[in-house]
């Protein structure tokens, strides 16, 4: 008796069929940012069977990831092993059969067009705004299209970016908000199951794109109050701004512009990061306040200092954060600059 494929009970399913699975089968998908939307992306894409995933992110599993980053276990932590590297090693045990690159690396304007190279479809599983806006020009440039979601706290919000088609993320939202005046995960908490709805709603798009539906692909703005059960759509199809400098124009300011820079000070212990864009004067006091839950932080001669509570460097001990009022930051404690930069983006902020 012929084996029953394991991708049956999706074939099934009429909007997929053979041939909808075969398209899922030959695409090549990258995930940028394996935290948690990554997680439960990455999980239904590989039981969904893209034939390849490029993994991408440049920080390591933490214990306190664990609550909604559902690819990675204890034994991740304890080995403080790269996220990109975890989720490949769990991607080739749910499905041998699914190619799986891991790229340790920075999602930066030095990287992003190289790994764009022969990707069909990007899910955003990024936490910045930064990045977000550089994946966009990227994509837009590349002609790929790209899900992007986010979730803090208990809310969450998507949208398709289908490059030509639909408005890009800069025909919505000309420039990203101010560095250091968003919130973010690790400084207002948040609920995994909001996440799990988030990427799921990512992956529902990717599949649909994939197999060629697009009459079928949500082309609003949503934002979900998940706490409180509202759930808002915004249609953008008439969005689409010829004068966008992106999608309209052509310029990709954000690709363009020269990446932040991490320095490993030698014979410190330390990385300094040094941010790519200075808006002006940073607020020490803002941050200060909300750094307070993670460890003590004090101001003192113009600069922000102080030790993150249970993060800790490759030698055992903990972190600590000295930020200056133009941003500029020095982590000592670890000599990773791509560690220091996710730790800067975290509790810093973007
Ligand atoms: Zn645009």
């Amino acid at each position: 008796m012929a084996q029953i494929p394991r991708h049956h009970r999706q074939i099934l399913l009429p909007e997929i069929g053979a041939s909808g699975q075969a398209a899922i089968q030959k695409a090549h998908v990258m995930v940028v940012g394996c935290g948690a939307l990554g997680s439960f992306a990455i999980d239904q894409l590989a039981r969904a069977g893209v034939g390849t995933l490029t993994l991408v992110d440049r920080d390591i599993v933490e214990a306190t990831n664990l609550q909604r980053q559902t690819l990675f276990t204890m034994a991740d932590v304890e080995c403080a092993r790269p996220k990109a590297d975890a989720a490949a090693a769990r991607v080739r045990a749910i499905d041998p059969g699914v190619t799986v690159h891991a790229v340790v690396e920075h999602f930066d304007s030095e990287n992003a067009l190289e790994l764009l190279r022969g990707v069909d479809l990007v899910i955003d599983g990024l936490d910045n705004f930064p990045s977000r806006y550089l994946l966009n020009d990227a994509c837009v440039q590349s002609g790929v299209p790209w899900v992007h979601g986010g979730v803090i706290g208990t809310e969450g919000t998507s949208l398709v970016v289908l490059p030509g088609t639909t408005p890009c993320l800069r025909c919505l939202f000309p420039d990203p908000p101010a560095p250091g005046t968003t919130p973010t995960c690790d400084t207002s908490g948040v609920l995994a199951p909001a996440v799990a709805i988030v990427a799921s709603h990512q992956v529902l798009q990717a599949l649909k794109i994939l197999v060629g539906a697009s009459a079928a692909v949500d082309t609003t703005l949503v934002s979900w109050d998940f706490w409180n059960e509202r759930q808002t759509r915004v249609d953008v199809r008439a969005s689409r701004d010829s004068a966008c400098p992106c999608c309209g124009l052509g310029r990709f300011d954000h690709l363009d512009a020269p990446a932040g820079s991490a320095t490993v000070l030698c014979g410190r212990g330390a990385v300094q990061i040094v941010p790519a864009s200075k808006a002006g004067r940073f607020d020490l006091h803002g941050l200060c306040d909300r750094l307070q839950t993670h460890g003590r932080f004090e101001i003192d001669s113009g600069r922000l200092r102080g030790v993150l509570d249970s993060v800790l460097g490759e030698s055992g001990d903990e972190v600590e954060l000295t930020v200056f009022d133009d941003g500029r930051a020095i982590l000592a404690g670890t000599t990773d600059p791509d560690r220091a930069r996710a730790l800067y983006d975290r509790y810093v902020g973007h």
